[in-house]
């Protein structure tokens, strides 16, 4: 029986990924998109199949995650074996700006989800994007026990949303399910996050387009991974026996500095003629701090990172820079040819997404 999966955010960075993956293993996607009157499906427009298309597999619907109106039905029509619920406002210096609504779309959704879930009778499995912004400032590794200390709202908000699946798995017996994943980067990582930040800057500076740009807090600490590994152990959490939550991250750690230094190393650039600080991005409180302790997730699904720090720099300026047009030192396009050749490879994943056509979903 081919199996049907429900992706909220699947325009998104790791939506679309996933969205990928799920489709090389035979499912049946659907996918939810909010409605804009500018293009937002840039990142699945290469595997976009024209209703016509006979035996096609990947569906798209409009729907925005702040009422439920939507994904109710959604749920009813589609009966999905597994939902991934990605949507979220997902900026945390956003969040700042705009709690209430980060509340109403990142946390809320979740309710939204799980309620749809419970009502419908459906039998199916849900995951949940919680986040490592909800350790805040518990000291690192952080792993499932570490207590949550979020410092901003984003990190509030999910964690309500990874409370609920908890509840709605015990109270409801749901098979829910939160994957706590520290950050996760790649060619299709939003602009406005520091790594894609760097990254595009690298390609813009190396155009001629732009000499310099401005960053925020260059003393921040992250666990940087690569976004395609990270929605496999997404599926893979769902395929489990009983229904757990599991912290995912490299374990490795670096600085903004180091991100921004070996970035402009790789792209042979001097980052001081280039980069700057601007305070207007610090934020009124910083997560100071995260590492992934994924012990469990290496020990009960066998899960550990295949792409590294230095690749994952390596692939991403590549990206950026073959997108502008530009020849790109090449390291990064071999690595993914040998980490992973399967599903992801760099034409489509890296190449067909960034320069993606803009299409209307009819
Ligand atoms: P992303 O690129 O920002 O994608 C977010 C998705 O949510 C987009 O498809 C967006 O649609 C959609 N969305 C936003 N508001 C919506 C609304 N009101 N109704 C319906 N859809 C809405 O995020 P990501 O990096 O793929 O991350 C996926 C999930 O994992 C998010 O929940 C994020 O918070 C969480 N997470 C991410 C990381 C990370 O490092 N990437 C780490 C931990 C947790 P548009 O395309 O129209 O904006
Ligand atoms: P986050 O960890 O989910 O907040 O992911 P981001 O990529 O947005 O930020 C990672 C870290 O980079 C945070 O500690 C930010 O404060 C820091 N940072 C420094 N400069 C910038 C900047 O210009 N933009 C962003 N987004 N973050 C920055």
């Amino acid at each position: 029986m081919t199996k049907r999966a429900l992706i909220t955010g699947v325009t998104g960075q790791d939506g679309s990924y996933l969205a990928e993956l799920l489709l090389s293993k035979g499912y049946e996607v659907h996918g939810l998109i909010r409605r804009a009157s500018t293009f937002n499906t840039h990142r699945i427009d290469h595997i976009f199949q024209d209703p016509h298309t006979p035996d096609r597999r990947l569906f798209l619907y409009y729907g925005d995650l702040v009422s439920s109106e939507q994904i109710t039905g959604l749920i009813a029509q589609v009966k999905p074996d597994e939902i991934y619920h990605l949507a979220a406002q997902s900026q945390v210096k956003v969040s700042f700006d705009m709690p209430e609504y980060t509340g109403a779309v990142t946390g809320l959704s979740t309710a939204r989800i799980l309620e749809a879930v419970r009502h419908s009778g459906v039998t199916t499995r849900v995951y949940h994007a919680a986040s490592s912004e909800m350790f805040g400032s518990s000291p690192p590794p952080q792993h499932e026990e570490t207590p949550f200390h979020p410092c901003n709202p984003y990190a509030v908000a999910k964690l309500y949303g990874y409370w609920l699946t908890s509840i709605y798995r015990q109270g409801y017996h749901l098979f829910a399910c939160n994957g706590i994943l520290f950050n996760h980067e790649s060619p299709r990582r939003g602009e406005t996050f520091i790594t894609r930040k760097i990254s595009r800057g690298i390609s813009h500076i190396r155009a001629g387009k732009q000499d310099k740009f401005y960053v925020g807090n260059v003393n921040a600490k992250r666990d940087w991974g690569y976004a395609p590994e990270y929605v496999e152990v997404m599926w893979q959490i769902l395929q489990q026996d009983r229904p757990d939550d599991y912290v995912i991250g490299t374990g490795e750690v670096h600085t903004v500095q180091e991100f921004i230094e070996e970035a402009f190393g790789y792209a042979q650039l001097d980052w001081r003629r280039h980069v700057a600080v601007d305070p207007r991005y610090f934020r009124p409180l910083e997560t100071p701090e995260l590492i992934a302790d994924a012990g469990k997730a290496r020990r009960a699904l066998g899960w550990s990172p295949r792409i590294k720090f230095k690749e994952l720099v390596q692939i991403m300026v590549d990206a950026d820079l073959e997108a502008m047009g530009l020849p790109s030192p090449g390291a990064g396009k071999r690595i993914l040819r040998e980490k992973f050749g399967d599903w992801h490879q760099w034409q489509g994943a890296v190449q067909e997404a960034l320069s993606g056509l803009q299409r209307e979903v009819p």
